[in-house]
């Protein structure tokens, strides 16, 4: 099935056969009818399966298509993924752009272990997607320089990971800024009690995934 037959615009389906992609993954073919549909999603996936189309094709495709939910306000971000580590994020953040490269949405980068200021700065601007590390996006919470008010989209990328590493109290202080009404998408590649644990807190009656 081509990625035109998964609901999905123009825009994005040149830009991804300009890639070289000329069929959808499974995990894609299951992931982007789900995450149209505007529901939550548990998806069991290993990297190298092509996840991060599988979010990032259909979250695009939502983004483009509806005006933020409040366009009165500052434009805010209105997708956030959330990775355990920085070479994850920079690789996300660079396939969103690659994807969006014919739609008027932004991105940005968002990890530790750099100056707070070009990030600063950089938040001043548009940024429709952020791809962040929970450390250095709760630093920029808790100084004020991000408020994450307008998030329509999260989602919890490489989640077993995420927990592994400890992440899970910052994780739950990220969960506690965001509205609450949101679609939530949890990407893992295995399944224990705690991702369980964390599924049933954040997923209102998800779509099931597993590759
Ligand atoms: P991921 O599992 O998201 O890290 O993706 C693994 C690799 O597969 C990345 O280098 C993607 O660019 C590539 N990729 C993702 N989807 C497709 C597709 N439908 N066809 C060919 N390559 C793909």
């Amino acid at each position: 099935m081509p990625f035109s037959r998964l609901g999905l615009s123009d825009p994005i389906v040149r830009a991804v056969t300009e890639l070289g992609y000329t069929t959808p993954t499974p995990i894609q073919t299951q992931a982007i009818p789900a995450v149209l549909s505007g529901g939550d999603l548990l998806a069991g996936a290993q990297t190298g399966t092509g996840k991060t189309a599988g979010f990032t094709l259909p979250i695009l495709q939502r983004l483009s298509s509806t005006a933020p939910a409040n366009p009165q306000a500052r434009p805010g971000v209105r997708a956030l993924i959330l990775t355990p580590t920085r070479e994850l994020a920079a690789q996300v953040e660079e396939n969103v752009r690659g994807y969006a490269r014919y739609l008027k949405l932004t991105s940005m980068v968002m990890f530790g272990g750099v100056g707070m200021n070009p990030q600063i700065e950089q938040l001043k601007k548009r940024v429709d997607i952020l791809v962040a590390c929970p450390g250095r996006l709760l630093d920029h919470l808790s100084q004020g320089s991000l408020d994450l008010n307008s998030v329509e989209i999260l989602v919890l990328d490489e989640a077993d990971r995420m927990l592994d590493m400890g992440f899970i109290h910052d994780i739950k202080k990220v969960l506690a800024k965001l509205p609450p009404k949101r679609q939530n998408l949890l990407f893992s590649a295995t399944f224990s009690e705690d991702i369980r644990g964390l599924a049933d807190r954040l997923l209102d009656r998800p779509a099931l995934i597993e590759v």
